[in-house]
């Protein structure tokens, strides 16, 4: 069975042993767990003299919600089974984090180090040509965003581009999320999944409950932490953590070599190194190793690169308390069950990684309203702040502590709002796993239980349309 097979068999795996716990009627469990459409498209671009052909894929899992929403992903590995777990798992993060939206996802067969900027332009446009002419991009149908080896340009390019196929249409920059800020982004996008992996770590370590279950101290402060890879998400992720919470990043692995410091690495340092050099090569701590690191002791492991890295070859060897998924499906059923078991808990992706979702959910509703969020209260905000401040002054005689001046007058700014909504978000969705899982004894792990949430909200939309 090939990997992708593999990404797909897991998601579907654990999709059953969550659905059998939900007494659906009959039929319905399938219909959920099945990808509505799948489109392949095959389109030729003009590169360095020669017609080059791309094959991409958009699939869609469920329309219980629509628009439906789901990343673009730039790889030479992609396929349509890996395309079809990742638009399932679009489907019940949406659904767990109560966001309005169907499960979606799209990626492209392309090697971005390949080609240069302007190539990849070439290509993106092409590929929206294609997604538009199905409304597989649309602001009221299918919203892309970006996925590991696409960021900013490549959403600005789509933008762009469906603009100019629908040169009236007003709401054209929601046909997708994850621009650039001058073009229709949103402050807070690009660390928003990273920054999602903080405040679940933050709630989970306000349940006493399910952090001794994990055999953890208290507090994120000098947790020893491991990282698999250094992109957007394992980035952002280290970086929070290091710098806001105190937490010890012990290692970071990439594809070419790891960095291993038992003190705490400096993230700031490795990535300027990192962004110069291309590789960790020449950084203090660095080793050839990349796997083998995986399964060094620590206390939380965040797998942030690809899917399937924990499977039943490493997973006996794998020492660690917590796992949070960063990334989607580095978990493989198997190793999943051998996990759970030995007492690892997990949590899962389709909660762990909803950040990213979440803020462009955020996004899309400022493209709508033609609006950004603070431009409306921000200085009525600071107006009757003031007036409060001044007046615990003039009536006690005394100036306010300088330090909470500042913090107090100051009004909500787009990217305070946006952080404070995502931070809601992450925690209640926390909350509400860990009480499912706490209130139902057939219920034995994180995973679980978020499935079983999001299945019966989908099941339950599904039933109010009369399915
Ligand atoms: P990215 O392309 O920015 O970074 C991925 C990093 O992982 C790269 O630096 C790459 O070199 C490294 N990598 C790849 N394979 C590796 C391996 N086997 N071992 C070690 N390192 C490896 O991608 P990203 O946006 O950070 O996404 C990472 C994961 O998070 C993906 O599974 C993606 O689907 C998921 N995710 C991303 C977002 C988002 O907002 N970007 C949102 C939700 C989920």
């Amino acid at each position: 069975m090939s990997s992708s097979e593999n990404f797909l068999d897991s998601v579907n795996k654990m999709f059953d042993q969550s659905a059998d716990l939900l007494n659906l009627s009959n039929g319905l469990a399938e219909k959920i767990k099945v990808a509505n459409s799948t489109y392949t498209v095959r389109f030729g671009v003009r590169l360095r003299d020669k017609l080059e052909t791309f094959t991409g894929f958009r699939s869609v899992h469920s329309e219980h919600w629509e628009p439906v929403k789901g990343g673009i992903r730039y790889s030479p590995f992609a396929s349509q089974m890996e395309v079809e777990a990742l638009a399932a798992l679009m489907s019940y993060k949406c659904s767990l984090m109560d966001l309005p939206f169907g499960g979606s996802k799209g990626a492209l067969i392309v090697d971005p180090k390949k080609w240069s900027k302007k190539e990849l332009q070439r290509i993106t446009r092409r590929f929206t040509q294609e997604l538009a002419k199905r409304d597989l991009i649309h602001p009221s149908q299918n919203v892309p965003g970006p996925d590991m080896g696409t960021g900013e340009d490549e959403m600005a390019w789509m933008a762009d581009e469906y603009k100019r196929l629908h040169p009236t249409e007003i709401d054209a920059l929601a046909c997708v999320t994850g621009k650039p800020v001058r073009k229709g982004g949103i402050e807070g996008r690009i660390e928003a999944t990273g920054r999602g992996i903080q405040y679940v770590l933050k709630e989970f370590f306000e349940h006493p409950e399910d952090y001794k279950k994990a055999k953890l101290a208290p507090g994120l402060e000098q947790q020893r932490i491991m990282i698999q890879g250094f992109g957007n998400v394992g980035y952002h992720a280290a970086k929070f953590l290091s710098e806001e919470e105190d937490s010890r990043i012990t290692a970071i692995i990439e594809h070419k070599g790891s960095v291993i410091n038992d003190e705490g690495i400096d993230v700031e340092s490795l990535k300027n190194h990192f962004d110069e050099k291309g590789s960790f090569e020449g950084f203090d701590g660095f080793t050839s190793d990349s796997n083998k690191i995986l399964e060094k002791k620590c206390d939380i492991l965040i797998p942030a690169a690809v899917e399937g890295v924990i499977n039943s070859k490493n997973v006996n060897q794998i020492n660690t308390k917590l796992i949070v998924e960063a990334a989607n499906g580095p978990v493989t059923a198997e190793a999943d069950q051998i996990l759970c078991k030995k007492g690892v808990l997990i949590i899962p992706d389709f909660y762990a990684n909803a950040g990213g979702v979440t803020v462009s959910y955020f996004e899309w509703v400022k493209n709508l309203t033609h609006m950004r969020y603070g431009l409306m209260q921000r200085r009525e905000q600071e107006r009757r702040q003031t007036a409060l401040v001044d007046g615990l002054e003039e009536m006690l005689n005394q100036d306010f502590p300088r330090n909470l001046k500042d913090i107090i007058t100051n009004g909500a700014t787009d990217i305070d709002l946006v952080r404070s909504g995502l931070e809601e978000t992450m925690r209640n969705g926390y909350k509400r796993i860990s009480r499912k899982w706490h209130a139902d004894k057939r219920i034995s792990d994180l995973r679980t239980s978020a499935m079983v949430i999001a299945i019966k909200r989908i099941a339950d939309s599904y039933y109010f349309l009369g399915i």
